[in-house]
């Protein structure tokens, strides 16, 4: 067994000049007990969630011990919140040990909700029970989905009351990154006017996790061009699976392209396009239509702090046109997959511009939906029943259906073949906000069994898994008054 103390931690950030950051420990927490681990994470670093439930590797990843190699630290960063400049943000609850070197390359250990924080402004440094259970559960859901993003760690909790609407009990989520490096830890430079600051981070990011692009003719060009198709791709993988992030602030976009921030987000359950999953988000700025433009925002965002560096208005512009076309491309390709089509048409839009009219119209469950369509027969309408029940307007769906027959005739593919590739691309569990509701709520009484059953669940999204059934299951009717904001 390892013993904590002995992890060999480097932390290549704190290697940057000290504005960067502040070096600081974490504040303990009370009787700190185990809640969660994800042995699948465990491994990118080499560890494994058995060990991870030990008092040690608790008191550790709660930030009540502190291993000798690690540089604890809490990044400065800054932002635009819901399109509005926001100034100085920070690192206000989250401390950063440094990074354990796995199969997968060096990975960053940030512990979040471990304390106070130069960068805590109002806040008290502290992330609660349900939120950190929910960053857990959807990093490793969205990893298994082959989604980009941040993974988690673990979950360890401690008796102590936060307060938020009510009062509720302290957590810390250990996230894993290559880097929390954020599109505003640029823009926070840029608006300091602090030239010399913004090239020490992009040549760092560069160097570190682009080493490619120094051969470019404009390494920071080629830097915000590589951003730019990177976001437009986790754009694209969002909307092919239903997630809502929820708060698509610049300071919650990663520089690697990953989904990072686990707030108020949420799955697309009855379709509605312009649904809104953060309900303090009156404005609906970042609801599920608007993500892959706010996207393309955000990286305009990103552009604007990297000028200086780039030199022109043009190069800048030519790196962000890449958005469009990458954000299109990457899509298709998604959606071509969900319907089961190995090839592309012209007309294929149409297809799926006409699904989600009906989908939209009928508010049809996003998951369900896509995973029944697998089970479609090409000349045989017998299996239709179940999905053709999903629909208000059945005879619209009807009328979809043949025009959907037809171009599958158009493939090569037989009816097995199809449903298999099928369901490698459209899973059966997701993340459904009732489902994570039932583990928090037994979480909050002592019974972590439940958050480990969801885990295991959603770390095979795509199989059947008879005897779970339940989890693939629509929302029960408690479950539509569940509401997710900003607090966590
Ligand atoms: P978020 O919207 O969660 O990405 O957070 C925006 C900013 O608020 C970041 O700088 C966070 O570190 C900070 N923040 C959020 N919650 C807290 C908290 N409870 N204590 C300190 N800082 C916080
Ligand atoms: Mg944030
Ligand atoms: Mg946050």
């Amino acid at each position: 067994a390892i013993n904590p103390d002995d992890l060999p931690f480097e932390n290549s950030f704190a290697e940057l000049p000290p504005a960067f950051y502040t070096r600081l420990m974490p504040t303990p927490l009370p009787s700190p007990y185990f809640v969660a681990a994800s042995d699948k994470a465990a491994a990118l670093v080499g560890l494994k969630a058995a060990e991870l439930a030990t008092d040690d590797f608790v008191a550790v990843f709660t930030g009540n011990s502190v291993p000798p190699r690690a540089k604890p630290l809490s990044a400065v960063y800054s932002g635009h919140q819901f399109g509005v400049w926001a100034g100085q943000l920070g690192d206000g609850r989250a401390i950063l040990l440094g990074e354990l070197k796995g199969m997968a390359g060096p990975m960053e250990l940030q512990l979040k909700g471990s304390g106070m924080t130069p960068y805590s402004r109002m806040g008290d440094g502290r992330a609660v029970l349900r939120s950190s259970i929910r960053e857990f559960l959807c990093s490793e859901a969205l990893a298994a989905l082959g989604v980009p993003t941040t993974r988690a760690l673990m979950v360890t909790g401690s008796d102590k009351g936060v307060i938020r609407e009510t009062v509720e009990t302290a957590a810390v989520v250990t996230r894993m990154s290559p880097s929390f490096v954020r599109f505003g830890s640029f823009e926070h430079w840029f608006y300091r006017d602090k030239p010399d600051e913004l090239r020490t981070l992009a040549d760092y990011v560069i160097n570190t996790f682009y080493p490619e692009l120094t051969a470019e003719e404009n390494p920071y060009k080629a830097l915000l061009a590589e951003v730019t198709r990177r976001t437009a791709r986790l754009m694209a993988h969002w909307q092919a699976v239903g997630f809502m992030h929820g708060v698509m602030n610049t300071d919650n976009m990663s520089i690697l392209g990953l989904t990072l921030d686990y707030g108020p987000f949420g799955f697309m359950e009855a379709f509605n396009s312009g649904h809104i999953c953060n309900h303090t988000d009156q404005q609906g700025r970042y609801s599920y239509a608007n993500q892959p433009q706010v996207g393309h925002w955000n990286c305009y965002a990103l552009g604007q702090a990297l000028l200086p560096l780039i030199g022109s208005v043009e190069d800048t512009e030519d790196a962000l046109d890449a958005y469009r076309p990458e954000f299109a491309a990457r899509l298709d390709d998604l959606l071509h997959a969900k319907l089961g089509l190995a090839t592309t048409l012209e007309s294929d839009r149409e297809l799926f511009d006409a699904m989600f009219k009906l989908m939209q119209d009928s508010h049809v469950d996003f998951t369900l939906f896509f995973r029944q369509l697998g089970n479609l027969r090409i000349e045989d309408t017998g299996n239709d029943s179940v999905i053709r029940d999903l629909f208000i307007d059945r005879t619209a769906f009807d009328a979809w259906a043949v025009e959907y027959r037809q171009r599958l005739r158009l493939e090569s593919r037989g009816d097995c073949e199809r449903k298999a590739a099928m369901d490698l691309t459209n899973p059966k569990f997701v993340l459904r906000n009732y489902l994570a509701q039932i583990a928090i709520e037994k979480a909050q009484n002592k019974d972590f069994s439940e958050v480990a059953r969801l885990l295991a669940v959603l770390e095979r999204p795509f199989d059947e898994q008879p005897g779970n059934e339940q989890y693939a299951a629509l929302p029960p009717d408690w479950a539509s008054h569940l509401e997710v904001s900003c607090s966590s």
